[in-house]
């Protein structure tokens, strides 16, 4: 069995975005522009937004950190990102996802310019990626398809079987998965989904994005199964200096005895995330 090391590959592409931001200076006088965006103070937003500026500073290009309060209006949210959008330092805008309640998500993701949307949230950008135009890949579902390359799986002809249907990761990345490029036969299971290991046991490939410990147990597998975990839970732990610690969607323990390869949390999926991201501020800033 594999630990898929998301670690190890989202440094190998931060290598190699680094050299395209270095090339991109030197050759057109551009630095890559990021603004991220954050509204209030929840705990694992800071630390999500906390790692995206340090991610882009390390590669070399330029982080806009705007911390906004809790009390910020939608109105305000709006113009900000407007304003961004005609800033030509910037070259990805990214909101950091909830916002408080009394704005509305849709209101903030469709003021960004498309050709800003380095997250992949647009209704643009994610009507380009079901039709297969050119387009910013969503950041955690291009991730995940270059973490079962790196596994070595041959994606073509597999059956993936992809547990959860978010507008963020699952229906995505089911449907990055059905590309033709890619291949694979998919079946997206959901909370309508009566018996999800009648469809995981069959499954060459499973996908856990349903934001619940051991949705997936390693007796839901087909042996040799490749498992991406994109779980990220906190469960309380007085042993940790936090007072958690991270688990993913699918049962580790248990899969691990099962699978050919499985990516762990942390360290998976997340680094993979973020060096998505970067992928996309760099290919907005080269135009
Ligand atoms: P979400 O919006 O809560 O969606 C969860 C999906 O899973 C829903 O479609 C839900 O079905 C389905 N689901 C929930 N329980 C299920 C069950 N028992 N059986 C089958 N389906 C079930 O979550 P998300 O935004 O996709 O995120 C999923 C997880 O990934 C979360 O833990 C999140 O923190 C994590 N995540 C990690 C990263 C990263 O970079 N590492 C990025 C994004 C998300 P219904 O539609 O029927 O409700």
């Amino acid at each position: 069995m594999n630990i898929i090391d998301g670690k190890q590959l989202a440094a190998n592409l931060r290598a190699e975005i680094a050299a395209g931001v270095k090339a991109l200076k030197e050759e057109k006088g551009i630095t890559p522009g990021l603004a991220v965006i954050l509204v209030g103070n929840n705990p694992a937003s800071v630390s999500y937004v906390t790692a995206k500026e340090k991610a882009c500073t390390e590669a070399g290009m330029y982080s806009r950190e705007i911390r906004l309060p809790e009390t910020t209006t939608e109105e305000e949210l709006v113009k900000l990102v407007k304003d961004l959008n005609v800033d030509p330092a910037i070259h990805g805008i990214l909101v950091q996802l909830p916002v408080p309640k009394h704005i509305r998500d849709k209101a903030v993701i469709d003021a960004i310019a498309p050709e800003k949307d380095v997250d992949g949230f647009t209704p643009i950008n994610v009507g380009k990626m079901l039709i297969g135009e050119k387009c910013f890949l969503p950041c955690t579902p291009h991730g995940i398809i270059k973490l079962i390359e790196f596994s070595g799986m041959d994606i073509k002809g597999k059956h993936a079987v992809v547990v959860g249907r978010s507008n963020i990761v699952g229906k995505p990345v089911a449907v990055l998965l059905a590309r033709k490029e890619t291949n694979a036969t998919v079946t997206l299971c959901h909370t309508g989904t009566p018996d999800i290991a009648r469809f995981t046991k069959e499954a060459d490939i499973v996908v856990v994005a349903a934001g619940r410990p051991n949705t997936v147990t390693g007796d839901m597998l087909k042996p040799g199964a490749v498992v991406i975990d994109v779980g990220v839970n906190r469960i309380p732990d007085d042993t940790k200096p936090k007072g958690f610690r991270l688990v993913g969607d699918a049962d580790f323990d248990s899969c691990a005895k099962v699978a050919g390869a499985i990516t762990p949390v942390p360290g998976g999926v997340g680094p993979m995330t973020i060096t998505m991201l970067l992928w996309n501020t760099l290919k907005s800033a080269n135009g």
